[in-house]
This record gives structure tokens, sequence and C-alpha cells, in this order.
């Protein structure tokens, strides 16, 4: 398989989206030269943040962005296990070797479990390199003008959530986070340019319609009430 391509222009960011009605060019920072090419479309990507808002509803301890976990892909919790993902990002590979490991250790299968360590080890080292050459460019940071928008459900600009100092009183004060999504795209862009952190999710984690939650027997253990007992 070929990863190069001669087309592939690293240390490039796009500046700004140009055009009037409709996307006509981009303007583009080339290690700091800059440059303006015509196009139809443009498709921008900042990384992907591992989803650990299941594991964060059940109790899971996090490290940094991740769900933390131990050699054996135990969580916080004894019982409790996580693989791929929402344990860091990784790739499928990466995501197939942990959720082995995971699978042998919960049926206490150790010696099994252990005989993927080496593959995992192997996974994580592309892992780590992909995070270092992919490490956001701190100049992203500045690019936000004061009428961009950064919850794109609500349309609140850069300018309506710069001058808080918390996400709750930004989300208070501009409703941003408070659409569609509920903060699942506009949470991680205010992470890096606000240093917000997100907050723990609640449940129901997915748009659930109200007669679901109304046919929930009473006696049904939500996460909600297992953590009140615990
Ligand atoms: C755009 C994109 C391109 C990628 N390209 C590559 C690539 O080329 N090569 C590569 O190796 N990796 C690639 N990856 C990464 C790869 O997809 C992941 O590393 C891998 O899928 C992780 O596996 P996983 O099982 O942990 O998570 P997932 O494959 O995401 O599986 C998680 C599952 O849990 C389900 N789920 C989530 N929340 C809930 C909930 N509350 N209740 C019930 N179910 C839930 C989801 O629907 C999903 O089916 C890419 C990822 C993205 C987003």
């Amino acid at each position: 398989m070929k990863l190069s391509d001669s087309r592939y222009r690293s240390g490039t960011h796009v500046l700004a989206a140009l055009g009037t009605g409709r996307l006509e060019a981009v303007r583009l920072s080339h290690n700091g030269k800059v440059s303006e090419i015509a196009c139809d479309r443009l498709a921008c990507g900042f990384g992907l943040i591992p989803n650990t808002e299941l594991g964060q509803v059940l109790g899971c301890a996090l490290t940094g962005r991740a769900i933390q976990i131990d050699a054996y892909q135990t969580t916080s919790l004894p019982d409790h296990f996580a693989a791929g993902e929402c344990t860091g990002f990784g790739g499928s590979e990466l995501a197939l070797a942990e959720g082995s490991i995971a699978g042998h250790a919960a049926i206490g299968n150790l010696k099994r479990a252990k005989a993927r360590f080496a593959e995992r080890q192997r996974w994580q080292g592309f892992a780590d390199q992909l995070a270092r050459s992919f490490q956001l460019n701190e100049q992203l940071k500045t690019l936000a003008a004061p009428e961009t928008l950064v919850c794109r459900c609500e349309d609140v600009p850069f300018s309506a959530m710069a001058g808080h100092s918390s996400w709750v009183e930004a989300k208070l004060e501009s409703r941003c986070g408070m659409g569609a999504c509920q903060g699942r795209i506009c949470g991680a862009a205010s992470d890096v340019l606000f240093g917000w952190p997100p907050l723990k999710p609640r449940q129901p984690i997915s748009p659930a319609r109200i007669g679901t939650l109304i046919a929930l027997p009473d006696d049904e253990p939500t996460l909600e009430r297992r953590e009140t007992r615990a």
C-alpha cells in the first residue's frame, strides 16, 4: 500500500474558505507561505478524540481524554474492561489487539491475553507516532475571527464565547453546546480554543423518545441509580 502522495502538502493548514454565495477557493498557509487554490469543496479534519461517554457515565476514571486502563485493559472499576478508541485513538489494528486482550482477561485467561501484548505494543508505537506527527499546530488557535461560528447548532460565534471563564458560563450566556449535538462538536473546539475541559456527560447518552423513558420499569437499574447506590 502506498501511503505518500506527491500532491500531499505537509505543514499546511487552511486559513480561509473564500467565495460569494458558494465556495470558490481556499487560502492555505504552507510552511508560512500563503497561497490560494480554486476549489468546489473543502473538508477539514483536526484530529480524532476518544469517545469516553459510556465509560464516564459508568464511573471509569480517565487519563487525559481517554479511559484509564491497566495492562489487561481493566478500567478503574473492577470487572469493567475497555478497549479500542475509548482508551486512546490508535486505529483499527490497535483496537482489535486491545479487544482481544480485554476479552481473554474478562474470562480469566490471562495467558492468552498476555500473548497479544507484543502485538498491542507494536500498534501502540504506530499510534504514538501518529499522535506526534499530527499534533495540532498552535497557530490553529489563532485562526478564529470574532464572527467565526464555534457552535454550529446554535449559531454562536467566537466573540460570544471568548469573554467567558468556563464552558458552563459560556453555555448559560450564549446557548453554545445546547443544540442538537449537545456540545459534541463545539465542546472539543472550546477545549482547544479556550482551555475549557468538557463536562462529564449525563444520561441519556443519545437522544431518546420520552415514550421510551416513560416505559422504563421503576426497578430498571439505570446508571444513575447504580451510582447513587455505590
Ligand atoms: C473518519 C475515520 C477514518 C478512519 N480511518 C481509519 C483507517 O484508515 N485505518 C484505521 O486503522 N483506523 C481508521 N479509523 C479509526 C478506526 O475507525 C478506529 O480506531 C476503530 O474503529 C476503533 O474501534 P472501536 O471498536 O474502539 O470503536 P468503533 O469502531 O467506533 O465502535 C464503537 C461502537 O460502539 C457503538 N456505540 C457508541 N456509543 C454507544 C452507546 N452509547 N450505546 C451503544 N453503542 C454505542 C458505536 O455505534 C460503534 O458501533 C478511522 C476513524 C475515522 C473516524
